[in-house]
């Protein structure tokens, strides 16, 4: 009897490694064969534009006060003088005083147009004047093949590729079939709403569809996709959601001599570990999803096998991710305290405390479900929870069979040799959340090639970008814009 039950676990053990084997051998490769084209030649003016476009200093400062008009329209009038053709041959249009639309009419108007979209804005460079930066963040240095200082990979590297490639084809006399917007806003940094939702705004009462929209998002990793070693071309096909939301106390307080047993900081700070320690469920969201299916067939043999076979191994995969910051807001929707607020004087025990918490949500939740949760795990009606303004949930997840789609992940294979492409859930925010009216196919992807360490640069110190490969994105939208529109 004993000997027939190992028998029977041996025979179930042996089918199921054949199983686990044939899914894993059978699983098969999503990469497009498609040949990489002989890269256009290209002198080192584009650099030098690079430069002079850093050196202005469009600075999104949270205070408005600070806002300098002048940098943004000189900004703009260096972009006229400096692409003359773009200048004269295509329509433009400036959108509430400091953003910029450009109109390349299409030969055939039953074409739904393409829109590329950059932000002309930067963060404030921090510690602006010390040692840390090798050159100063707005010199435009350039220095051993790299250009240096903001906006050389966030954003004006996407503004000034976009337009190095048109001024190209503007040479080559390119007539597109398909009419091209080139949207630029100027305050992306602050969440767009007075630069890229007013672009939308007036491209809506054009009635304007887009065939598909490309802004900045997600790059072309290298070295960070656990387990894939070329590197990795990422197409973000949906935006996580936004969620700021405020938690507060209020009592009596009182004479810190005294204090009650329960104070409106340790009841708020209370409810803030209890949310920490009680996540919302992490899972695999469509996007994600995408992402294994092209990632997974690339893996050495063992993670390969675990991507091969989802209906047994998901939750070791989502074990993998949670454990690094990046991995984990791809597969649940995060929290983050960012702000604590109570008391003023040592020896007055406060009667309010407050705290902001913001949660990126996955796009199959939203905010709702978030306010649920909290209401579930923080259980306790002292706790005032109340949603702040500027939320936005979740874009919806673009098609990845889509036109849009395959001639970004055609052009990237045709201009970067030896590079995966795969879509991805872009956890960050961009410009693009505003124009779901204007396309149900939104894609964020910019081609800068970047490592762990090159991704700490944007919005921090030393931003550079390696002349070869800004040259790449300026091959790379020309190919596209031919690829797409001819
Ligand atoms: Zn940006």
């Amino acid at each position: 009897m004993f000997k027939k039950g190992l028998k029977t676990i041996g025979i179930i053990l042996l089918l199921l490694i054949a199983i686990l084997l044939f899914n894993t051998l059978t699983y098969k490769s999503k990469q497009l064969e498609t040949e990489p084209i002989s890269p256009i030649d290209l002198n080192n003016d584009c650099a030098q534009h690079l430069s002079e476009a850093v050196q202005i200093k469009t600075v999104s400062y949270e205070d408005s006060s600070k806002f300098d008009a002048t940098s943004r329209l000189q900004f703009i009038s260096f972009l006229r003088k400096t692409y003359p053709l773009s200048d004269s041959l295509l329509k433009k249009k400036i959108i509430n005083g400091y953003s910029l639309l450009y109109k390349w009419e299409g030969k055939n108007a039953s074409l739904k147009p393409l829109i590329l979209m950059g932000h002309m804005d930067v963060v404030p460079a921090e510690s602006e004047g010390s040692k840390k930066w090798d050159f100063r963040p707005f010199s435009g240095e350039i220095n051993n093949g790299f250009v240096y200082g903001r906006g050389t990979m966030d954003d004006k590297v996407n503004v000034i590729g976009i337009l190095e490639a048109t001024e190209l084809l503007l040479k080559e006399n390119f007539k597109p079939e398909r009419t091209i917007y080139f949207a630029f806003g100027h305050d992306e940094e602050l969440g767009g709403r007075n630069g890229a939702k007013k672009i939308a705004e007036y491209l809506q009462s054009q009635s304007v569809e887009a065939e598909f929209i490309l802004d900045e998002g997600l790059v072309i990793t290298k070295g960070i996709v656990p387990g894939i070693k070329p590197n990795a071309g990422l197409i973000g096909i949906s935006e996580k959601g936004y969620l700021s939301v405020e938690l507060s106390v209020e009592t009596e307080g009182g004479h810190s001599s005294m204090p009650a047993k329960e104070t409106p900081i340790g009841i708020l700070s209370s409810a803030i570990a209890t949310l920490e320690k009680h996540p919302m469920t992490a899972h695999i969201s469509e996007p994600v999803q995408h992402f294994l299916d092209y990632v997974g067939p690339e893996m050495p043999f063992f993670s390969k096998l675990a991507f091969a076979n989802q209906w047994l191994l998901k939750s070791v995969i989502i074990g993998k991710y949670e454990k690094s910051n990046s991995g984990n807001a791809s597969v649940r929707t995060t929290t983050a305290p960012t702000i604590f607020k109570s008391g003023f004087k040592d020896n007055v025990l406060p009667a309010f405390a407050s705290a902001t918490i913001n949660f990126r949500i996955l796009p199959d939740e939203t905010s709702d479900d978030v306010v649920a949760h909290i209401e579930k795990v923080v259980n306790d009606a002292r706790v005032k929870i109340k949603k702040t303004a500027f939320g936005n949930e979740a874009t919806a997840v673009s098609d990845i069979n889509s036109e849009g789609f395959k001639q970004i992940e055609k052009t990237t294979k045709q201009i970067f040799k030896n590079t995966l492409v795969a879509p991805a859930l872009m956890v960050g925010a961009t410009d693009e959340k505003h124009y779901t009216k204007i396309s149900k196919n939104l894609f964020r992807f910019l081609p800068v090639i970047a490592d762990s360490d090159d991704l700490k640069r944007i919005h921090g110190l030393n931003e550079k970008i390696a002349i070869d490969n800004f040259k790449d994105i300026i091959r790379f939208y020309r190919q596209l814009m031919l690829n797409s529109c001819k």
